[in-house]
């Protein structure tokens, strides 16, 4: 029905602007309705009451807003929120509300699927794939703010880019998502509440740290032992970990912000000694700091996180070498909404 029409937020201001000159229409009618579309987060063109009736009509003869919607929403006893979310072509992605009790994280897909290998991930194992707009990967972000002002009388805080998908693998649509949700008006989000988590890809690392948005930027890791890595993250061969450090230095000169390493800690992969010194010595190499994250099994037996004295052994040693590091607990598992869950299984 709509196949025809233009998703009008696929427009800039500038072109919105010469499209709006262009029907003989005054520039900052452009203005409005941008303002609508990304400030008011307006899911229809009749919402527009601002323009006159005829102009809201001509606008609907040739485009259309095809909002993101919820598809259905599944509900963890520990207050996590997992929403498939469905595009306009019928794919779904999911995108995940975690409340503590001072912030709610918004956890966003940038990616319907993903085109890494990861062993131990879900969603590597879909095989569909496309980029999300800028428009999908920011109406994720506004149904979570919904959420959380519904559920905990609060607007959402932060945003995490763990969802389905390696953002920097969709660069373009992710910045521009980050620069809408970041400016003044609408979300008005601080960009030092938006963590990047990339599985590694240098070069797109050393251009985020170029373009100055001043978001946080986590990184993969889960060794540091290259061998090892490239057996967890076969894609990583292409990027040799010292590849990784002089993009990450080059970021840490740029930013000043430092790096959070994502490390999940598996029985009989990266248990031994040999694993803890290797993490230890490359934290030494950028200004960094390690998140150890719970293994979310996602079939029986293949991964297993290790046990709880293997990890204190981690944190102990990393500890000793001056190295911040923190155990993280995984929220949503019994609803599949944890990291590395996420599958469509909905
Ligand atoms: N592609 C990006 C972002 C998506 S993954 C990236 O790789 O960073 C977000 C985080 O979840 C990553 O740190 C990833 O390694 C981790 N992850 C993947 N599968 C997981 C699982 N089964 N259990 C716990 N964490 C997992």
């Amino acid at each position: 029905m709509n196949e025809n029409k233009k998703d009008i937020r696929a427009l800039s201001l500038n072109e919105l602007e010469a499209y709006f000159s262009s029907i003989g229409e005054k520039p900052f009618r452009a203005r409005q309705v941008y303002d609508w579309l990304w400030n008011k987060n307006a899911r229809s063109l009749s919402e527009m009451t601002n323009l006159s009736k005829p102009l809201r009509e001509k606008l609907e003869k040739y485009f259309v807003i095809n909002p993101a919607e919820i598809h259905t929403v599944q509900k963890s006893k520990d207050g996590t929120i997992k929403n498939a979310i469905k595009l306009h072509d019928g794919n779904i992605v999911e995108s995940v509300m975690i409340p503590t009790p001072k912030r709610t994280t918004a956890c966003v897909s940038s990616q319907v699927g993903c085109s890494l290998d990861c062993t131990f991930c879900a969603t590597a194992r879909l095989i569909r794939m496309r980029n999300l707009s800028p428009a999908e990967i920011v109406d994720q972000i506004v149904l979570i703010d919904e959420q959380s002002r519904k559920y905990h009388q609060k607007p959402l805080s932060n945003i995490v880019f763990m969802g389905m998908g390696e953002p920097l693998l969709n660069y373009t649509a992710v910045t521009e998502a980050i620069r809408k949700i970041t400016e003044d008006k609408g979300l008005g989000l601080s960009p030092r509440r938006i963590t990047v988590s990339t599985s590694g890809i240098p070069k797109m690392i050393m251009k985020l740290a170029d373009d100055t948005l001043k978001v946080k930027l986590a990184l993969s890791l889960h060794s540091a032992i290259e061998k090892k890595r490239n057996q967890l993250m076969p894609f990583s061969k292409k990027f040799p970990l010292t590849d990784i450090v002089e993009a990450l230095r080059y970021w840490y000169s740029r930013t000043k912000s430092r790096i959070t390493f994502e490390y999940i800690v598996w029985k009989g992969i990266n248990d031994q000694e040999e694993d803890i010194k290797a993490l230890a010595e490359f934290c030494k190499k950028v200004p960094s700091k390690v998140n150890l994250i719970q293994y979310n099994s996602i079939d029986k037996g293949t991964y297993v996180q290790a046990d709880i004295d293997v990890i204190e052994k981690y944190v102990s040693l990393l500890e000793k070498n001056n190295i911040v590091v923190k155990i993280r607990k995984s929220r949503g598992e019994d609803i599949d909404a944890a990291c590395g869950q996420l599958a469509n299984k909905h």
